[in-house]
């Protein structure tokens, strides 16, 4: 694993200094992070690489996941779909089993670092558990929309946090905490992003048996409805009238995620005819990630809803050219027609992918263009200072930290 020193070969070193200088009056404190997967989806994909760094700054870390069966995922499943505005049915049992669960985790769980770090719905009960020490909500979910009843309901939670972290500013609203916008962001050097040979590409095209004869138009995402896969394949459906290509859906489950085998079969009948559509269903392989997008032509991320849409800054970090829904924090990462194209319909995405598909000098600008704003907004060392800012403002009564 890439120790903090390496990170100076990508940001510069006075980046790495900042960290280390910054990391030091933070000594003494521990933080604890609790989410509800170890593996799968972006905040998993993040904390994987945040902890460790961390504990190499000094700041000491740990990373917890709670349990919970699979009715307590359905329904944050149906929180997390209504978080992001879609309407979802929920009943007096559904909320009493998400108390239930949160209060089993509760009576298991230590819970006593200085700092508490709670991602998402799933494990935001555990506040109840509250004491002298500093505890801190991140929202990875766009909240710009919520429904009510849910949103009303872990409001009362939210309220207990010192402070709240959202990744866009549309995504805040009014609260009595206070609020930190700080985006997500992608490790260079993880096996996910780092560089790779061409012998370690050809070996992963190999083991998944993608031809490499066309050109490939790939998103990579979990089964899910909001990510949009049967849109995607409307879309390359009238790409393909014009011009020849392949696509590859690929993704892996979560285990916080019950709806992916349903979507998946949604997803096979709809490409069953189709052999130049590949869905693929992926074991956790990030070297596998890594090659798909580095050999594929274009990436789409047609999400209906998107928190952040890490899958967009990982394909730019690497120079491709990027379609993608403009929802949630994917305008972030996407300037359309500068790092990559945005669209808001099948059409639209039909119509972008067409175009870098028939223009490579164009998609090729767009990609070095993406990098770039990867590399200045999107990468672990930012925001690895804005969450040590973020920790040492909790001792503090202003928002701004003298360092
Ligand atoms: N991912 C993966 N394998 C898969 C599907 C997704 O490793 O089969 C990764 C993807 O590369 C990204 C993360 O999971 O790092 C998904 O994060 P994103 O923010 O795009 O979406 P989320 O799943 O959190 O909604």
């Amino acid at each position: 694993m890439a120790k903090i020193e390496d990170y100076a070969a990508v940001t510069g070193q006075p980046v790495i200094d900042d960290l280390r200088r910054i990391s030091e009056k933070l000594a003494g404190k521990n933080v604890r992070h609790v989410n509800s997967t170890a593996v799968g989806g972006g905040v998993a994909e993040i904390l994987n690489r945040m902890v460790p760094l961390l504990n190499e700054l000094g700041v000491e870390s740990q990373w917890d996941v709670i349990k919970g069966g699979e009715e307590f995922f359905n329904v944050t499943k149906k929180f997390h779909n209504a978080i992001h505005g879609s309407h979802e049915k929920l009943t007096r049992r559904d909320f009493d089993l998400f108390m239930e669960t949160g209060r089993a985790n509760m009576a298991s769980m230590k819970l006593d670092g200085d700092i508490i770090y709670i991602h998402d719905p799933q494990p935001i009960v555990l506040v109840e558990k509250k004491q002298q020490n500093k505890w801190i909500w991140r929202c990875h979910i766009d909240a710009s929309n919520p429904q009510q009843d849910v949103w009303e309901f872990l409001m009362q939670f939210i309220m207990k946090f010192d402070a709240a972290v959202f990744s866009a500013p549309s995504f805040t609203g009014q609260m009595a905490i206070r609020q930190f916008l700080i985006a997500p962001s992608i490790d260079p050097l993880s096996e996910k992003n780092r560089e790779l040979s061409a012998e370690e590409m050809d070996s992963v095209m190999r083991k998944y048996s993608i031809p490499e004869d066309k050109p490939l138009v790939t998103q990579i995402s979990r089964f899910d409805r909001l990510k949009d896969p049967l849109g995607v394949i409307e879309a390359y459906k009238k790409v393909k009238k014009n011009v020849d290509c392949r696509l590859l859906l690929a993704g892996g489950g979560a285990s916080d995620d019950p709806e992916g085998a349903q979507v998946l079969a949604e997803v096979q009948e709809m490409a069953k005819n189709d052999p130049d559509i590949i869905v693929l269903l992926m074991p956790h392989d990030e070297v596998a990630v890594n090659a798909i997008q580095r050999r594929s032509t274009v990436i789409v991320q047609k999400s209906l809803k998107e928190g952040f849409g890490l899958t967009v800054s990982e394909a730019l970090w690497k120079g491709k050219p990027v379609v993608a829904s403009a929802v949630g924090g994917i305008p972030l990462q996407v300037a359309h027609k500068y790092s990559g194209m945005l669209c808001h319909s099948i059409d639209g995405a039909a119509f972008a992918i067409k175009q870098l598909l028939s223009n490579p000098a164009y998609a090729r600008k767009l990609g070095e263009n993406g990098r770039e704003h990867v590399r200045n907004n999107f990468l672990i060392t930012r925001h690895l200072k804005e969450y040590i800012l973020l920790f040492l403002s909790l001792y503090h009564n202003e928002d701004v930290v003298s360092l």
